[in-house]
């Protein structure tokens, strides 16, 4: 897939998001719950490094699951928790990476698939990343942060 299109498959998809006029976070985690039929949580794991990987999504059979590596910043955080929205709403699924994934306390043993950054060549990512941004621009001016939260766009997302 070139460039255009992956941007033209974010936008559509940005597009058929119904968020209400204030939307944030939740409002787009409410509508995937919808969509998906099932809950999902946001789990910080420490023993994710940051620096390689920061963000997952775990599906499994009753619920979704966001891993991401402890955030930078509340900004990180978002950034992170978009991302793998992202790939929830353009229906991205693949099967079990070389990953091994650190079992998640409560949860199922056996997860359907995992999802984690492979390479930004990739157009799942290239086109997650893109619907991310996005969202963030939706979601942005109904945002406060405490003012000493740093942004930071330096980071590679999982
Ligand atoms: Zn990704």
């Amino acid at each position: 897939m070139n460039d255009r299109r992956i941007r033209r498959e974010a936008r559509e998809a940005n597009r058929q998001l119904e968020l209400g006029p204030h939307p944030d976070l939740h409002s787009i985690q409410s509508w995937l719950e919808v969509k998906r039929g099932k809950p999902i949580t946001i789990v910080e794991l420490p023993a994710l490094r940051g620096d390689d990987l920061c963000g997952l999504w775990v599906s499994y059979k009753g619920c979704d699951v966001v891993v991401h590596a402890p955030p930078e910043s509340a900004f990180h955080q978002r950034h992170i928790t978009l991302h793998e929205f992202a790939h929830m709403i353009l229906n991205h699924q693949r099967t079990a990476t070389s990953l091994e994934l650190v079992h998640l306390p409560g949860l199922p043993e056996t997860p359907l698939n995992v999802l984690g950054r492979r390479s930004f060549a990739d157009d799942d990512e290239a086109a997650a990343e893109y619907l991310a941004d996005l969202l963030m621009a939706r979601i942005l001016p109904h945002i406060q942060d405490p003012p000493d939260d740093q942004s930071g766009f330096n980071k590679v997302f999982g």
